[in-house]
């Protein structure tokens, strides 16, 4: 599907910027040069991090939290200001795991759902605070059933924590802030963490629209028993969209491509080398020294992701890669979208190449930056 592209205001200036995910509308343009993206506290804190960091000049430079309409918005450099009509790729970068874990919105609302060392102070507030408050016991830890889990709401929102990874994140987040002084057993929390996946798996709720969406694409896709009951579990569905892209073979996925006057953010099936190929041969339009300066900047971001303590110590979900190139064979690639990348626990790290299992954390991001790099290699030799 080819759609207009959403742009950001009329202005003569800015009528190439374009924006290739996300929800319309969590985007506003800023003063000259700059671009706000809604807030999220998580994504706050690693820009924050990153600024010290070996990354820094691989990330549009951040300029803090700024208030327009009542609402808050992070403030950064728009990449697309320097560029002539800029051609733009939006590279979703590794294994997306995540997504396939426990579904909370899928537990039966009685499920106890342990939510362990969270702020209280950050956690509640609103119009839910005194209708759902748990009861917190003196090591900053509760237990609730999932029909008083607002609470997990309001931490995802404010923490940017998306629809299907809530437990796993908010254990997690948790099990940090045990390590800075809860006394309990990391142990307790991946067992119970564990426990509440495999419930998850048994008894998942049945949803009608995304059955549908799953036709829309394909309709042989869904099985006999599947279309007998008109639906499709989310994980089912999660797997399925995942089994079409190139997320679990390549590392990657390519999210959007603006060219020229149209976007196209239909790459659903965009799954083989040789599909990504063409794919990145279509974007560049064969331009060799386009292709080579990619490469170039490919390879300097790998440098500074070895040598970088935030990388290390983050998993690093549904960022992108964003590839932006003009007729004057100017090329960037930027690191953007980190509003679902997450500290580690204090010791642990990634090598972001190893395969995922429960647990590890593991994101496959080096593993798709190679593919990457392999992908416009090729090109470049042709
Ligand atoms: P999602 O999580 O669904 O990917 P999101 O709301 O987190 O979306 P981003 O991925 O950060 O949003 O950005 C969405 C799109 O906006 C990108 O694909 C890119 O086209 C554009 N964009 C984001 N940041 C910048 C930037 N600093 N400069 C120019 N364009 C940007
Ligand atoms: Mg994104
Ligand atoms: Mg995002």
């Amino acid at each position: 599907t080819i759609v207009n592209c959403p742009l950001l205001t009329s202005q003569r200036r800015r009528l190439s910027w374009v924006q290739l995910a996300g929800h319309k509308g969590s985007f506003k343009a800023g003063d000259e040069g700059s671009i706000l993206k809604k807030f999220s506290e998580n994504e706050k804190l690693c820009f924050e991090r990153l600024k010290e960091d070996a990354l820094h000049s691989f990330v549009p430079s951040y300029y803090g939290v700024v208030e327009r309409d009542g609402e808050l918005f992070l403030k950064m450099k728009d990449l697309l200001a320097e560029f002539d009509l800029p051609n733009v790729m939006d590279c979703k970068m590794g294994v997306s795991h995540a997504n396939m874990l426990c579904m909370a919105g899928s537990l039966p609302a009685e499920t106890p759902v342990l939510v362990v060392g969270l702020h209280p102070v950050r956690v509640m507030g609103g119009a839910h605070e005194e209708r759902e408050r748990p009861s917190y016991n003196n090591n900053n830890h509760f237990l609730c059933t999932r029909s008083q889990n607002l609470d997990a709401h309001l931490v995802r929102q404010t923490q940017g924590v998306p629809e299907g990874f809530l437990l796993t994140h908010i254990l997690l987040h948790a099990e940090r802030h045990f390590v800075q002084g809860v006394p309990l057993l990391t142990q307790e929390v991946k067992t119970y963490l564990e426990d509440e996946l495999v419930r998850a798996r048994v008894k998942p709720k049945l949803r009608e629209d995304l059955y549908n969406k799953m036709l829309e694409v394909d309709s042989e896709a869904p099985t006999v028993e599947e279309k007998k009951q008109k639906a499709v579990t989310k994980p089912r569905y999660m797997q399925w969209r995942e089994s079409l892209s190139s997320t679990n073979t390549l590392g990657f996925r390519i999210e959007g491509i603006k060219r020229g006057e149209t976007c196209n953010t239909d790459f659903k099936k965009t799954r083989s080398k040789e599909d990504v190929i063409q794919v990145f041969k279509d974007f560049v339009e064969g331009n060799k020294n386009i292709t080579n300066s990619y490469i170039t900047r490919l390879e300097d971001i790998k440098q500074a992701l070895k040598a970088s303590e935030f990388f290390n110590k983050h998993e690093v979900i549904g960022s992108s890669l964003l590839f932006i190139h003009d007729h004057t064979e100017r090329a960037e690639v930027w690191l953007i979208d980190f509003g679902k990348t997450t500290p580690l626990l204090d010791g642990q790290n990634l090598d972001h190449y190893r395969p995922w299992e429960e647990g590890n954390r593991e994101d496959g991001y080096l593993l798709g930056l190679d593919n990457l790099l392999q992908t416009l290699s090729s090109l470049a030799r042709e």
